[in-house]
């Protein structure tokens, strides 16, 4: 009781001070927050390996979002669970509405599928289990958590105005949950979005991603015996063979640095049967939202003529639209700080032997003394990964940073990135992510002219550009991860 009334006291006399006094003081308010989140450590952990125990694939996280809400109505917040159409999403809210800042904390929680694996350093699947957290979003979900509710009990006991919320968000692997939420206007009140992701090294630098829009190309044809009357059938698998030929010369007709991927969602079932239906699954991404929606068009012209020229039908279902990040050097130097602060990972004597086990399955093993280090900082890197993250840093000022919750070398979407995220390496990683959150989120919190800063470096970025969605359906494809028919179809 003692030290919250220091912490009180401390944080509304700051506003006030001279400069030099205010970096010691935010020193101190930043070492209360980090205090806050440390002590919550071993729940985050516990909240962090639930969500991993019971891998969830995208608008199917029923209980990782339940679980990330009764944690945080526990501290306290209100929440509005549900929203934007997704039963999934949620909003949680605590502190005060007066003048100061809202900073909007995104928690992801969605799982991939295919990627079931053991918190062991060698390839081996959960026995019957098929998704995995392949991008380590039960982590994302979880450090969100931590840092919120310790930035929560900050705001409350140092009596410093603002609000702090948390964005569950779901489906971000391909099915654009934050555009839903950014389309129904959420983010419109909030000053500044920030965001984590865990990763094989500790880094505070910006990057741009790329633009994207996905979708299901659906051929219809008719079916008949491929040996006895096949001049009676049409295959709708060559109505997606002759788009993805297309597909593919398009690719030396296109501007550099476009990317054009395609899976066989549905190619038929027995070779005997001319197939009926057929489906391929289209992602085009590049820097340039105008680029990708052109090529897209393209590709709706290419799936036309394979239609006509196979004598089948094509519809098309959007799934996916993202634009790319919109980097804020502002807040990513605050980030920057608040991660130096936090520090890196030094492996025990057991995570040391996991990380050199699983080092040895590694195309490119880093350095293990990397997991330490905070990398320089940088606002200039091209990223090539897409997020719907994109769209909320088009309306409001939004930063993100990375910690070492993998052994480094370790990219996302691999099974070595799920056995990571299940064991104390990625819970610990997590941990200086939620340390680092809160720390930027105090910050922020008191030296309003930063979020004042971001604002105005947002404004010049956008030049007066309008926010207009790539996502080209109206409800969420909350069906998107569902299997299309019983194991016996
Ligand atoms: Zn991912
Ligand atoms: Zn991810």
């Amino acid at each position: 009781m003692r030290a919250a009334a220091g912490l009180a006291a401390l944080a509304l006399c700051l506003a006030g001070l001279p400069p030099g006094a205010r970096t010691a003081g935010l020193d101190a308010e930043r070492g209360g927050v980090r205090a806050a989140v440390e002590a919550w450590a071993a729940p985050q952990a516990a909240l962090a390996q639930a969500l991993w125990d019971q891998p969830e694939l995208g608008y199917l996280e029923h209980g990782a979002s339940a679980l990330l809400q009764q944690q945080l109505r526990d501290a306290g917040f209100g929440i509005e669970s549900g929203v934007a159409g997704m039963p999934t999403a949620f909003v949680a809210r605590a502190g005060r509405r007066g003048s100061g800042p809202v900073i909007a904390l995104l928690a992801e929680m969605d799982a991939l599928p295919g990627m079931s694996q053991q918190a062991v350093p060698m390839q081996s699947p959960v026995p019957g289990q098929d998704a995995g957290h392949a991008c380590g979003h039960n982590l994302f979900g979880a450090g969100a958590v931590g840092a919120a509710r310790a930035i929560a009990q900050w705001l409350a006991h140092s009596g410093v105005d603002g609000e702090v919320r948390v964005y569950g968000t779901p489906a971000e692997e391909g099915g654009s949950g934050k555009v839903f939420m950014v389309r129904a206007g959420l983010f419109d009140d909030v000053d500044v979005a920030l965001h984590w992701h865990p990763g094989d090294s500790n880094s505070a630098a910006q990057s741009t991603s790329l633009a994207n829009i996905s979708g299901k190309f659906r051929f219809r044809g008719l079916a008949s015996h491929a040996a006895i009357s096949p001049e009676r059938g049409r295959s709708a698998l060559d109505g997606v063979e002759a788009l993805n030929h297309m597909a593919n010369l398009l690719r030396e007709h296109v501007p550099e640095g476009t990317r054009i991927h395609y899976a066989i969602t549905d190619g038929g079932q027995a070779p005997n049967v001319v197939p009926a239906r057929a489906e391929a699954y289209y992602y085009v991404r590049h820097h340039d939202a105008e680029v990708v929606r052109e090529v897209f068009g393209r590709l709706h012209d290419a799936a036309r003529g394979a239609a006509l020229g196979t004598g089948t039908e094509v519809d098309f279902e959007p799934l996916g639209g993202v634009h790319g990040l919109l980097p804020n050097d502002t807040l990513g130097r605050v980030f920057d700080r608040a991660l130096r602060a936090a520090g890196g990972l030094e492996y025990d004597g057991d995570e040391l032997a996991f990380a050199r086990a699983l080092q040895d399955s590694l195309q490119r093993p880093g350095a293990l003394a990397s997991a330490r280090e905070v990398q320089p900082y940088r606002s200039d890197i091209r990223g090539l990964a897409s997020t719907d993250v994109g769209d909320v840093s088009r309306v409001v000022p939004t930063a993100g940073l990375a910690t070492a919750t993998w052994v480094p070398g370790t990219p996302a979407h691999s099974w070595q990135a799920v056995a990571a995220s299940g064991m104390s390496i990625g819970q610990r990683g997590a941990l200086n992510a939620a340390a680092a959150l809160a720390m930027a989120a105090v910050e922020l919190y008191l030296r309003p002219e930063l979020v004042d800063a971001a604002r105005a470096e947002f404004d010049r970025a956008r030049g007066g550009t309008e926010y207009r969605p790539l996502l080209q359906r109206a409800e969420p494809p909350l069906d998107y991860r569902r299997p299309a028919a019983g194991p016996d179809a």
